[in-house]
Parts: structure tokens; sequence; C-alpha cells
């Protein structure tokens, strides 16, 4: 479903030149579960910002669904964002004066569908997510657990087939890391693309593959096999 060649991702600024991420190829199926594992400023959340079009790279190419979508305009990028990518953060980044339904209707209501659309896909996501009983709170009002419940609502409302999650336990309690965790595991079986940035070995090991990057160096780390056993 995805496929990059020859990406490299560097930022200049005034004084220095940062090889953020160095040239890598990278081909990833439907349906797989990839963690992303490495040390602080390596280069994850430029890698997951580069597959979910929120930053373009120097240079080389990406094919998404057969797609070259590097090539495509600002507004194509941002439709192909609020439809086959979702995105769930460490911090949640949810707005404060939307209530739960809000936030998660705010993805359908940028793609314009219908009232009654928008209602059914929100009510049915809030009750995948066991956030039913939570539509009408603000994020304030509730636990980390069910913000980033509320959070990964809103990232798969659009029904997207990639799911980019960038640390989504790492503000959590072990215990409401397990269940959000297992929550990204069901929806993954469902079969969507799920990749994880954790630094947390246990759930790395969860995945199926496992791309440890360092100085912005991608290695892809352990065989399908050895991870097959913990599925
Ligand atoms: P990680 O997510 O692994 O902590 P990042 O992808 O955030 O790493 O950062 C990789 C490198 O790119 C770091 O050296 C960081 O300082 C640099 N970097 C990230 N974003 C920018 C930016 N907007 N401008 C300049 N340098 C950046
Ligand atoms: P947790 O045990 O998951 O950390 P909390 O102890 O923070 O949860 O909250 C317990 C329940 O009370 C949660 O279901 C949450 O929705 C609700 N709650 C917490 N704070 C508020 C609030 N300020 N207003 C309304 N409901 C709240």
């Amino acid at each position: 479903m995805l496929k990059m060649s020859e990406v490299v991702k560097g930022y200049a600024t005034d004084t220095i030149q940062t090889q953020a991420l160095q040239p890598f190829n990278l081909e990833i199926q439907q349906g797989e579960f990839i963690s992303v594992v490495g040390p602080s400023g390596a280069g994850k959340t430029t890698f997951l910002n580069i597959l979910g079009l929120l930053e373009e790279p120097c240079r080389g190419h990406y094919l998404l669904d057969g797609e070259p979508v590097l090539t495509f305009s600002d507004s194509r990028k941002a439709k192909l964002r609020n439809t086959k990518i979702g995105f769930i953060f460490q911090s949640f980044n949810l707005i404060p004066e939307l209530s739960v339904y809000g936030n998660v209707e705010l993805p359908l209501r940028y793609r314009r569908l219908p009232a009654n659309t928008r209602k059914h896909r929100v009510l049915k996501t809030l009750k995948a997510v066991g956030l039913i009983n939570r539509a009408n709170h603000k994020p304030y009002q509730l636990s980390g657990g069910q913000q980033q419940r509320a959070a990964i609502a809103r990232a798969l409302v659009g029904e997207p087939s990639i799911l980019l999650a960038d640390e989504p336990t790492g503000n959590l309690d072990s215990v409401k890391s397990e269940e959000i965790m297992s929550l990204l595991l069901d929806i993954n079986r469902q079969g969507t693309t799920l990749l994880m940035v954790t630094h947390d070995p246990v759930l790395a090991l969860k995945a199926q593959r496992t791309i440890e990057i360092r100085d912005g160096i991608l290695k892809e780390r352990c065989a399908r096999h050895y991870a097959a056993r913990w599925r």
C-alpha cells in the first residue's frame, strides 16, 4: 500500500544543516503493524510526519496506494490526510472548547459530509472506543486514558487505511497504556495499518516489524517470525 524510495530529509537553519533522515527505502503492506523506536532526536517524528504528508522530504519518491502523493497539490494532500491517514499524538491535541463529540466530528466537518452521515459515524466510532457515555464531556473532564481514546476516535472517524501514532501511551500510566494498546491492536486486527513510535520495548515487541531510527538512519530490526509469537 505504501512504497518510499530514496527519501531524504534535512533542515537548513541559519547556522547549521541537520540531516534529519538519511536516504531510506520502505515498503509497507496494508494491515501491517510496525513499531518505530530510537533515541530522542533520532528522527522518528520527522519520519511519521513525512509518511503522513505533514512534512515534505527534500527528495525521494512516495507511492501511497499506487499514487505519487508527493507530486500532489497542498489541497489534495490535505484531503488525503483527512481520508486515508489518521494521526494520534502523545499529548492528545484535543480542542478544549469542543466536547468529545465535537472533536471527533471535526474531520468530517472539514470534509463537508452531511449532518446525518457525520452523526452516524461519530456515534459508531465513540462506541468502538468505549466513550459513548462521555460524548458531551469536554476534554478537561476526562481522564488521560479517556482523552487519548477521544483522540483515537477522531483519528478513526474518517476510516483511514493507515494510523500514525506518535508515542500514544507516552503520557499514560501503565494500566491506561495497556487499555490504549489493546484498542490499537483491535483496530489493527480489523485491517488498519498501524505505525507506532514508542519508547516501551514491550509495546514495540507487539508489532510484526520494528524500525529503529538512530541519527537519522533507518534500520529494520526484527524479523516477522520473531514478533509473530506476540500476536
Ligand atoms: P525524534 O522524534 O526521534 O525525537 P525528530 O524527528 O523530532 O526526532 O527530530 C529529528 C532531528 O531533526 C532532530 O535533530 C531535530 O532537532 C531536527 N528537527 C526536527 N524538526 C525540525 C525543524 N522544524 N527545524 C529544524 N530541525 C528540526
Ligand atoms: P481515571 O481513574 O480514569 O484516571 P478519573 O479518576 O480522572 O479517571 O475520573 C473518573 C471519572 O470521572 C472519569 O470517567 C471522568 O470522565 C470523570 N471525571 C473526571 N473529572 C471530571 C470532571 N472535572 N467533570 C466531569 N467528570 C469528570
